[in-house]
């Protein structure tokens, strides 16, 4: 039996997870589940998975949650501590799939005692990517990547020498807004950005692939994961979205990643690594897709893309701003208080205001300082955006 957590079980990554584990609920014993508001889903998923503890990260929500387990036998819990303690029970493998900046810290937890965490969280590798690796080198946790672009990069590694390995392609289905004029884009909606072409996928990350915010923390994921040369990672738009990601060798082979749309793959394959086992995903037919197009991913549409370019060489803690002045600045977006192009001004705003903030490089930081250079850019974001300075 293995033991499995999953954090952020209620969303998009969580509930995918959980399809795959309970299609053989007998590998597997389920330590922790943990959500947000949504306790109706996350007590149900507990209770049939027969998890240990149920965590919700609102407080105020305990004794609902409490109530829908009573007599069940799974323990509920609630709040920023209980999930931390979560983190510290003894599942081999966890799942971490909160969105946001607030994924990072459970992650650490549960690298630092040994586990395996399979990192949907890109966050946490853009806020403190030297920290995860080195959180897992000290405590003997291993990480895999979920995300699908470096899932594809990781499986295209295996076996070869990274010495051998001259480029990363990150590809970009292009969001939802890949085909407008520029001089509409001002004026797009929060609904609009929250529709996807291709991808059934969290609203956040929905409305971050129209800005190409998630393609900018997935460049910078890869240069932390893979310890690469940021010179070496490009990206290109491919509308269809199944060619995941390529890897280019000094030979001029390109290993490619092609699959279906479906997370479930990235996710199965962190679950059963080293091993590849059958998965339910759909089996692509060639001959039905007929063909793979590729357009150049253009700076001038999405400006966030040459933000990761400056955050990826200025290094040290301009990850963490970058990050968080983006989470308060998609905010403000979903509330309706900036406009869709304003995002990335703001960022822009933040990293070039907090640029002597943001150490070197070559810098070591702790959990400490990475959570200071988060609340001051999210302070800074959120006074530009009511223009308070
Ligand atoms: P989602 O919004 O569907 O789910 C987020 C989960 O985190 C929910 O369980 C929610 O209750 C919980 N949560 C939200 N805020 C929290 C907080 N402050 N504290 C504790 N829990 C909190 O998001 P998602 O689409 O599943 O994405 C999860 C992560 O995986 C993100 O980092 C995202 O970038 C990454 N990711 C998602 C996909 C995808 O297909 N959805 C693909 C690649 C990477
Ligand atoms: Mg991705």
């Amino acid at each position: 039996m293995r033991r499995v957590t999953v954090f952020g079980a209620t969303g998009s990554i969580g509930r995918n997870t959980l399809d795959l584990i309970a299609r053989a609920p007998q590998e597997y014993e389920v330590v922790a589940l943990t959500g947000g508001r949504n306790v109706a889903q996350l007590a149900k998923d507990a209770k049939a998975l027969r998890a240990k503890v149920a965590v919700t990260a609102e407080e105020s929500l305990l004794p609902e949650l409490r109530a829908r387990l009573a007599g069940s036998g799974v323990e509920a819990a609630a709040g920023r501590s209980a999930l931390l303690e979560a983190a510290d029970r003894d599942a081999d493998w966890v799942m971490s799939a909160i969105v946001g900046a607030a994924g990072l810290e459970p992650g650490l937890r549960a690298l630092s005692r040994g586990a395996t965490l399979a990192l949907a969280n890109k966050e946490s590798m853009v806020c403190a990517g030297r920290l995860m690796l080195r959180t897992a080198r000290q405590g003997g946790g291993r990480l895999l990547p979920v995300d699908s672009e470096h899932s594809a990069v990781f499986q295209a590694l295996i076996g070869e020498d990274m010495a051998a390995v001259e480029r990363v392609i990150i590809t970009a289905s292009g969001g939802a807004f890949r085909d407008w004029p520029l001089e509409k884009l001002a004026s797009a909606t929060p609904a609009q950005a929250a529709t996807h072409p291709n991808w059934d996928m969290g609203q956040r990350i929905t409305i971050d692939s129209a800005s190409m915010f998630n393609k900018a923390l997935e460049l910078i994921e890869t240069k932390e994961f893979f310890g690469l040369d940021p010179a070496r990672i490009e990206t290109v738009v491919h509308p269809e979205s199944m060619i995941h990601a390529l890897v280019g060798f000094n030979d001029g082979a390109l290993m490619a990643h092609v699959g279906p749309p479906d997370m479930r793959h990235a996710i199965g394959f962190a679950l059963h690594y080293p091993e590849r086992r059958a998965l339910p995903v759909e089996r692509l037919d060639l001959v039905k897709l007929g063909s793979l197009s590729f357009r150049p991913a253009c700076e001038d549409r999405w400006p966030a893309l040459r933000l990761a370019r400056e955050v990826m060489s200025a290094g040290g803690l301009s990850g963490a701003q970058f990050n968080a002045a983006k989470e308060v600045a998609l905010d403000a977006f979903i509330d309706g208080r900036i406009r869709f192009t304003r995002m990335a001004e703001v960022v822009d705003e933040v990293l070039t205001r907090l640029s002597s903030n943001a150490g070197h490089i070559d810098d070591e930081f702790d959990l400490d300082m990475v959570v200071k250079a988060d609340h001051l850019a999210r302070v800074t974001a959120g006074e530009i955006i009511a223009g308070r300075t």
